[in-house]
């Protein structure tokens, strides 16, 4: 009970600095030039692309639902057509990798209220995808000693997660339920197919090749809106924004109130809640994490992850840091 305030009173304080941090941040971002993509934002609605019309030049794109409503946007004009009505934009449809982009500032203030079904009052938590993993050909990291995989680790993992949630009344979906191959892209995509309220990857960590000592949790969420990753490299300083960006509030909640849980449980090193514009949270149509859960290169760590016991109280803390999610949206 105690433990339970403690974290609602922290969450209050985190709730306050990251609306703070929204604040500095947002007018700032819509002065940059930087566009999110038209197709991929409005093919989450159940838009489809077709054939532009004739009499377009060869820059437009055109989009569409069953229910017949339609979406042209052309290169260089200031508005977009939305069935036929022409909607004036901030900034003009742009291009990037032949693709067409709408500025920061009319996704908020155009699309988002126009297109996106905003979820109300606060999305659901019923149903979730439970996602292994690597897989098939793929199998992820590696604790050579022990010959033990990270594909492994996150089936039975997850397997373990499907019946602590079921028991506790949620829907569970598997990406996976055995060792196959899944391309990254189509677990998202499950997740979208299945209309999932929630999606939970689940990964463990390796560290560079020789490495036994690295250890520690970390749980991701998809970068907010225009912002850095946490990840090194090149897509550190990619500040796109993504159609999961539409749940930033709720990522960062969820991987939260997770990574709490699992430390708890694991007494792990707290690696931090981390952004990254991982292909599995890029596209997600519901608020979703990856959970990287412990280095299994690690001798100490990597043993304790190929123990069935350590994987049953992983699973465990995952599950609930999912119910205490869902209580910190009940208790909004
Ligand atoms: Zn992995």
């Amino acid at each position: 009970m105690t433990l339970s305030n403690q974290g609602r009173n922290l969450l209050t304080k985190f709730w306050i600095v990251s609306g703070l941090v929204m604040a500095v941040c947002f007018p700032l971002s819509s002065m940059g030039g930087e566009g999110i993509y038209l197709g991929e934002t409005v093919q989450q609605l159940g838009f489809n692309r077709v054939a532009p019309p004739k009499g377009f030049e060869s820059e437009t794109e055109k989009y569409t639902t069953k229910a017949g409503v339609e979406i042209i946007a052309e290169r260089n004009r200031e508005y977009l057509l939305a069935n036929g009505i022409k909607v004036y934009l901030s900034n003009k449809i742009g291009i990037l990798k032949s693709k067409l982009t709408v500025g920061r500032i009319d996704y908020d203030k155009v699309i988002v209220p126009l297109f996106w079904k905003i979820p109300t009052p606060l999305p659901s938590t019923h149903r979730i995808v439970i996602d292994a993993g690597h897989g098939g050909k793929d199998p992820g990291k590696l604790n050579v000693a022990l010959n033990y995989v990270e594909k492994a680790a996150t089936l039975d993992t997850a397997l373990r997660l499907k019946l602590i949630l079921e028991k506790r009344g949620y829907e569970v979906i598997l990406t996976r339920d055995r060792d196959v191959f899944i391309e990254l892209e189509d677990r998202p995509d499950l997740a979208t197919k299945h209309k999932a309220d929630l999606f939970v990857s689940l990964h463990f960590n390796g560290g560079a090749a020789g490495d036994t000592t690295s250890s520690g949790i970390e749980t991701y969420c998809l970068t907010p809106a225009t912002q850095n990753s946490t990840n090194a490299g090149k897509a550190k300083g990619d500040t796109s924004v993504e159609p999961g960006n539409r749940f930033d509030s709720f990522n960062l909640v969820l991987a939260w109130n997770v990574q709490r849980q699992v430390l708890a449980a694991t007494g792990a090193e707290d690696r931090g809640v981390r952004r990254a514009r991982f292909a599995v949270l890029r596209t997600l149509n519901c608020p979703g994490i990856l959970v990287e859960g412990g280095f299994i290169s690690s001798s100490k760590e990597g043993a304790k992850i190929a123990n069935a016991e350590y994987r049953q109280k992983l699973a465990e803390a995952v599950a609930n840091g999912i119910g205490d999610y869902a209580q910190t949206l009940r208790a909004k």
